[in-house]
């Protein structure tokens, strides 16, 4: 770091400042991890100077012989991290990150104005699963595409494969995506393969947010039913940002070759990207190695073991988790039935260094104000942090719905900015910031 301090203060004490506050507070953002210092150590490395677009063996720039030997390396790993078999899957490393990976995904197997099926947003899902409100095409899944968005059960937060399935019918999608970023459930692959078949649509699994539950097998194996699974790398994973597209070789049942290579990766690039972050594919490297190890697949079962507690925590204290509960890393906190909305808890949050994101619930009457937050595990069991922390985090966490309805009815109006106001010099705050 001596460099950066010398040369660029301004820089240097912004990083300082940020590492500090992950530091100093609960990082309970469920899209969010801890790294290792070898994982940053790869990715702050020299191999940030090299171009080498193309694959191993095949670039279009010279001087590439370690490059193609990390990134064959990265390939094996991650092959490696989820027990596939190199003549049944492949896998592209290239993808800068989640969004590119999926959007090179759509390119590589559908063709534009193609039909594509994947979970609402406000049940779940990612934006580039297709999402578009009934005004607008916001993401260009549904601007390329055509989206027939599936929902959950507002009744039970779990997926509606019924009518999922019946949608089919109306829809016949090319293309089923399952997998999520607000989805404290785990997923019927095998019902999702039986849906995706009566129409001979693909399907592929965004395991973003569970990758690091899969790969320690503490969640269904996508992999066994889906012909596509991307993933990003820093999530569960704790690796760098980036992302992932793996494909199968040979069609599951008739054992046939796909044409799923040569698209995916043509899809990558030249379709979608230039030439890799190969210090990102180093720090992949890293992370799959470590995610392939008994070290890590104990973190998964405690990140697990971590959400369950503070999901049951958080229901003994009468509150309602969507689904009723989690099996993954997620959970999902409802606040309509406290009259709160997820802005102002982690406005409170944020003020007493503990740091979630507000999040839609299904069912919530509008989208621009989401009715609960979402709490993730991951990131503070890299730190350390077990049961028993997550029961006293769960005591933080009622807390600052008491300190929220408080403020509330002090602001006496339901604006943001009052409630700001009245928060910013309530006692109780700066009580529970020392305490946190
Ligand atoms: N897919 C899922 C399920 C996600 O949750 C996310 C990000 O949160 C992404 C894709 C996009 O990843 P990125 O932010 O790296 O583009």
């Amino acid at each position: 770091n001596n460099h950066l301090e010398n040369e660029d203060p301004e820089v240097y004490n912004i990083i300082q400042h940020e590492q500090w506050r992950q530091f100093s507070s609960l990082e309970l953002i469920a899209s969010e991890n801890f790294t290792s210092q070898a994982v940053m150590d790869a990715n702050g490395s020299s191999l940030t100077n090299k171009y080498s677009e193309g694959l191993p063996g095949a670039r279009y720039y010279g001087g590439n012989e370690y490059i193609d030997e990390l990134e064959n390396l990265c390939r094996k790993r991650a092959l490696a991290a989820f027990r596939l078999d190199s003549e049944e899957w492949g896998v592209n490393v290239q993808p800068y990150s989640g969004s590119t990976a999926n959007f090179a995904a759509l390119t590589g197997i559908l063709s534009p104005n193609d039909r594509l099926m994947g979970l609402d947003l406000p049940s779940g899902g990612h934006l580039t699963h297709g999402y578009q409100t009934d005004k607008k095409k916001i993401s260009s899944s549904s601007i390329y595409f055509q989206s027939m968005p599936y929902q959950v059960d507002p009744a039970t937060g779990l997926v509606n494969y019924d009518m999922l399935e019946q949608n089919t019918h109306l829809f016949r999608p090319q293309l089923i995506i399952c997998g999520a970023s607000a989805y404290p459930r785990d997923w019927d692959y095998a019902r999702l393969r039986k849906i995706a078949d009566q129409h001979s649509s693909y399907l592929m699994c965004d395991m973003a947010h569970i990758s690091g539950l899969v790969a320690a097998q503490e969640q269904n194996n996508p992999f066994e039913f889906c012909d596509v699974v991307t993933t990003t790398t820093h999530k569960t994973l704790r690796g760098p940002r980036a992302g992932l597209v793996f494909f199968r070789k040979l069609a599951p049942i008739t054992g046939k070759p796909t044409d799923l290579e040569s698209k995916i990766n043509f899809a990558v690039f030249p379709s979608c990207q230039g030439g890799p972050h190969n210090n990102t594919i180093a720090g992949i490297a890293v992370a799959l190695k470590q995610a392939a190890s008994p070290e890590f697949r104990n973190y998964a079962k405690q990140v697990k073991l971590n959400a369950r507690v503070l999901s049951d925590e958080l229901t003994r204290y009468g509150y309602r988790i969507a689904s009723g509960g989690t099996d993954n890393h997620i959970v999902l906190w409802d606040l309509k039935p406290v009259n709160l909305t997820g802005s102002k808890v982690e406005k409170i949050c944020d003020l007493v260094n503990i740091t979630l994101n507000k999040n839609s619930i299904v069912g919530d009457k509008s989208a621009v104000t989401p009715g609960g937050v979402r709490l993730g595990t991951s990131a503070l069991t890299s730190r350390g942090l077990g049961e028993n922390d997550f029961l006293k985090i769960a005591e933080f966490l009622h807390r600052t719905v008491k300190i929220s309805i408080d403020c509330q009815e002090q602001a006496g109006s339901r604006l943001l900015k009052d409630f700001v106001r009245v928060a910013e010099s309530n006692a109780d705050v700066a009580t529970l910031r020392n305490e946190v």
